[in-house]
């Protein structure tokens, strides 16, 4: 329980359902990458609660780095086509990356920054994100580590915001209307 509660319609994924994926996907993760040295690169800002407990799952040296991107587009549709606010510190030539996204909805954002990650010869680059909505999906996308999928609505919490706000709930939840109209 939170003092965020009284604005949560639903909550879609419980703290301890997320904990326990996350502790999946880190095991996988130390098994597929066993010998290497992977960068997990977070996509700011939603990303950054995922990856901090995701790290902590992985139980390889690993290191860190974040990318802040931003959607060219109206509204919330994005257009795929991406700004890149702040980019990596490290060079990821020769590096097996690990891309950590929030959330994937059409799918846009992420396959442009793949595309341009690409291009920067990493040996290996592969995409988890804790959220996806397969029916908004625009292009094919492949997401090697997902958390769960959700439906064509709106969510906030760990890490997802609305208008810079309930990053910190730490249940997957869908908030109530009037917080929409009250924003
Ligand atoms: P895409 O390019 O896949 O359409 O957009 C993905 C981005 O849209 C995510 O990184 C996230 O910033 C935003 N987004 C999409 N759906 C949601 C949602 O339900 N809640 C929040 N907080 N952000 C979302």
């Amino acid at each position: 329980m939170t003092s965020m509660m009284p604005d949560v319609q639903e909550v879609l994924i419980p703290s301890s359902e997320i904990q326990e994926k996350v502790r999946e996907i880190g095991v996988r993760v130390t098994e597929d990458y066993r010998g290497e040295k992977p960068l997990l690169v977070g996509i700011l800002r939603g990303a950054f609660v995922m990856l901090g407990d995701l790290m902590r799952n992985v139980d390889l040296p690993c290191e860190v780095d974040f990318m802040d991107i931003s959607s060219y587009g109206t509204g919330t549709s994005s257009s795929g086509v991406v700004r890149i606010l702040k980019d990596l510190e490290e060079d990821i030539t020769g590096r097996h990356v690990l891309v950590v996204e929030d959330i994937v909805d059409s799918g846009l954002t992420l396959s442009y920054l793949r595309r341009s990650l690409l291009a920067r010869n990493p040996a290996s680059l592969e995409i988890c994100a804790l959220l996806s909505k397969p029916e908004r999906r625009r292009v094919d996308l492949e997401v090697k580590y997902l958390g769960f999928e959700v439906p064509d609505e709106f969510v906030v919490g760990y890490g997802l915001d609305y208008a810079g706000a309930y990053r910190n709930l730490p249940d997957v939840c869908v908030l109530k209307p009037e917080v929409f109209g009250a924003g």
